[in-house]
């Protein structure tokens, strides 16, 4: 059996060990510590923007804490990207709240503006005016951050960011991670840097950081004893696992690089191939590329080729499940345009972690190549 190319996995540098020692032998094993403040400023200098960020257990507590912070509860509307992974959309349902599903556009995959506002105008004639936007910068492809953002304004609404998919990815010369009201960023396990599982929440304001810290570790009240005046949460980042992201952010560039670099490599192989096409990046996007994903011609040849390269060992998977399609959230609202349906049918994501080999990257190429040749 050949080895396995996986999609996307861990990426360690070799410096996240002296961090994690550093905290064993300072005994700081705790959700606070060196790391835990290393890490965050780690991440303010790379956002710059003047952004306050607070480490978390996952990109799913910051997501739910953003909610909260917004004050969206039971019997609230909150407007979701359909086309994602549904830990974008599990926190409204925590919260009581009904999300509100918006297809995407072709130039970005994500949140398109044009349906966004049919929604907002449709919910607030409904009487039941939005109380969030959470549009998501897919596979690390910027979504069109200024016309998402002047419909938030002209609505008065505020946008979630989710940018668990696009650190190192940049609109306009800014890092995504620093466009929404509250951002979210993920270091799950294959992101394009890992602390194992791990979050933050961006904020533009100290006070805003300050009250989702407070949160996060129980909400205790300022007293010598255990006093409680909110309810809380156990969503603060541990300082062990903080050491591991401040090694990462050490080689977040060069990943950006390699994951760049393997998207030109298909793209270049598959020249040849007019069944394959990708997305382009439009004036002003700069994505991260974390992971390339393919079109195909019909849903018959993306599963075909899946299946194929699985053959080979070689992990791939269909882009993500729209929402809107999903059992568990198939009740909800959506405003659909057929896009995110389109691309659900016809896309592949490839292997794309930026640990992988110019073999691997032969071989799965190869692989693709064959199966064109055969069919
Ligand atoms: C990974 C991911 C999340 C959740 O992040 P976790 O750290 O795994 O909780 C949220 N949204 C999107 C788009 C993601 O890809």
């Amino acid at each position: 059996m050949k080895s396995k190319i996986w999609l996307s996995s861990p990426h360690m540098s070799g410096n996240e060990l002296n961090y994690i020692k550093e905290a064993f032998d300072s005994n700081w094993v705790a959700p606070l510590g060196p790391n835990v403040n290393g890490f965050e400023s780690d991440l303010q200098s790379y956002l710059k923007e003047d952004r306050h960020v607070a480490a978390l257990v996952s990109g799913t507590s910051a997501l739910h804490l953003s909610l909260i912070l917004l004050g969206v509860g039971r019997g609230d509307e909150v407007i979701c990207q359909s086309k994602t992974f549904s830990a974008s959309a599990n926190p409204i349902v925590y919260q009581g709240a009904t999300p509100v599903f918006v297809d995407s556009e072709r130039d970005t995959w994500n949140m398109c503006p044009i349906q966004l506002e049919i929604a907002i105008k449709d919910r607030i004639s409904k009487g039941n005016k939005p109380k969030a936007i959470i549009p998501v910068h897919l596979y690390g492809m910027p979504y069109k951050v200024d016309e998402i953002n002047a419909v938030a304004l002209k609505y008065d609404i505020p946008v979630v960011e989710d940018s668990a998919e696009s650190l190192g990815s940049y609109y306009k010369g800014i890092n995504c991670g620093t466009f929404g009201d509250l951002s979210i960023l993920s270091f799950n396990g294959n992101k394009i840097i890992t602390t194992s599982g791990g979050g933050a929440l961006v904020t533009k304001t100290k006070e805003r950081k300050d009250k989702a810290v407070f949160l996060a570790t129980q909400a205790r009240d300022n007293a010598p004893h255990y006093l409680h005046s909110e309810i809380g949460y156990n969503y603060r980042m541990s300082n062990i696992v903080a050491g591991i992201g401040r090694g990462q952010m050490t080689i977040l560039d060069s990943h950006v690089a390699k994951r760049r670099s393997n998207h030109e490599f298909y793209v270049n192989a598959f020249k040849h191939i007019e069944n394959i096409t990708f997305l382009q990046e439009p004036e002003g996007h700069f994505s991260n590329r974390w992971l390339s994903c393919i079109l195909l011609d019909s849903e018959q040849t993306r599963e075909a080729l899946r299946l194929a390269l699985e053959k080979e060992n070689i992990e791939s998977r269909p882009l993500w499940k729209p929402m809107h399609q999903q059992p568990v959230f198939s009740k909800y609202p959506s405003y659909l345009n057929g896009v995110s349906d389109e691309l659900f049918e016809k896309g592949l994501c490839l292997p794309s972690g930026s640990n992988l080999t110019d073999n691997e990257l032969e071989r799965v190429v190869s692989s693709i190549n064959s199966y064109f040749v055969t069919c």
